[in-house]
């Protein structure tokens, strides 16, 4: 064996061990709820597919015409030829959406916060992270070789405190959080760490990749809650509620021109293919007319743990937490027994010990199938 399948052989063999071994599953998606897998039908409960706008006719539709008129791909760089004519249509709708002066796409959400983050941060400068933050956010920071702190999960008592003893040594200052935490569901105290942030000269960055489409009327977590909370830097993704692909950031002018100049992730990457865009288009466009279909899959988390005897849903996302990783990995199985898929998720997407079910609720989930899977969670799986 070479050195480099030795390498990897005895990494594979060290996450077997430890119950941290993953394989990629061949799912079939047959509508927005339904998958087959392993030539078994399941009801999903794994999907980000909040709105099932995967599978919208209409959005399908937007994206095969985008298609006949503009091609299959984009065929470069958005700053040489691949600026398609829907780019300025999309940026105006969700700038509009957010309520900000303008918007830029990026290739994925994941591509978004590696590239926004080195633009607006570099080695005099400090990012102060939730520590429940998604993975990319992370490594945006890193990439931005500025000094990274982590604060206590929605503690803004811990972050006044890193920001009292911390502020004064940094040029700048970049908090950055999800809106809706990707793992656990709940949300952000966007109001009040918008207030530290000008407290302090600090800059708001949230990460919106499950609050769009589902949350404050579809517009995302800054405007759940009666007031709008003007954080200066709203990013997100279009593949969640979306149904798409690609990422965004929605900011001032000055903000956007910057990084649409400086993110190396817009500037070295290859435009999004112009269907990805049409049919974020088309999203947006039915979130906008049906503000009460946005609504439901919120609505249907919390119909499940209230009647799994669960602290409530906030958002679309129900963690059940078990802790280990084989407890987790077993509850995962029985419930495929029962018909439904809902995927372990294990360390280091989640802290050790917190192994859990990662429950997601979509538009078209049927109100008795989420009722019985709530009874088997209470008294199969939360019992022990
Ligand atoms: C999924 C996710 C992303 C990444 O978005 P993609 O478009 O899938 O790359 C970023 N942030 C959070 C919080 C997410 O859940």
């Amino acid at each position: 064996m070479s050195s480099l399948d030795q390498f990897a052989q005895s990494k594979i063999d060290d996450l077997k061990g430890r119950n941290l071994y993953r394989a990629m599953a061949e799912t079939l998606r047959e509508d927005g709820i339904w998958v087959e897998r392993g030539g078994r039908r399941l009801l999903s409960f794994s999907c980000n597919d909040y709105l099932n706008f995967t599978q919208h006719p209409a959005i399908k539709q937007a994206a095969q015409q985008a298609i006949e008129k503009y091609g299959a791909g984009s065929g470069a760089s958005r700053l040489v030829t691949g600026n398609h004519p829907l780019y300025a249509e999309l940026e105006a709708r969700l700038a509009a959406v957010k309520q900000t002066e303008a918007a830029c796409v990026f290739g994925s959400g994941y591509l978004a916060n590696a590239g926004i983050i080195p633009v607006l941060a570099g080695p005099k400068d400090l990012v102060l992270a939730d520590e429940l933050a998604h993975a990319c956010l992370f490594a945006g920071a890193q990439l931005s070789r500025g000094k990274v702190m982590t604060f206590r999960h929605n503690d803004l008592d811990h972050l006044r405190l890193l920001m009292t003893e911390h502020r004064g040594f940094y040029e700048h200052v970049l908090i950055v959080t999800d809106g809706v935490f990707s793992m656990d569901g709940d949300l952000a105290p966007l109001a009040e760490l918008n207030e530290i942030a000008n407290e302090f000269d600090a800059w708001l960055m949230s990460d919106d990749a499950h609050g769009l489409g589902v949350i404050g009327g579809g517009r995302g977590s800054s405007f759940n809650g009666n007031s709008h909370v003007p954080v200066p830097l709203q990013m997100g993704t279009l593949s969640k509620a979306i149904g798409a692909y690609g990422g965004y950031i929605c900011a001032s002018a000055p903000v956007i021109d910057l990084i649409r100049n400086r993110a190396r992730t817009v500037i070295y990457s290859t435009g999004l293919p112009p269907s990805c865009v049409a049919a974020s288009i088309a999203a947006l466009d039915l979130i906008e007319r049906e503000p009460a279909y946005a609504a439901l899959p919120v609505q249907k988390a919390l119909a499940f743990t209230r009647r799994a005897q669960l602290p409530d849903a906030q958002s679309p996302i129900v963690p059940v937490i078990i802790g280990a990783e084989e407890a987790t990995l077993a509850a995962s199985q029985m419930l495929a027994d029962e018909g439904y898929l809902a995927a372990a998720i294990r360390p280091p997407t989640v802290p050790k010990g917190t192994a859990r079910l990662r429950l997601t609720f979509t538009a078209q989930h049927p109100d008795d199938a989420i009722e019985r899977l709530a009874d088997i969670v209470r008294d199969k799986i939360l019992v022990h």
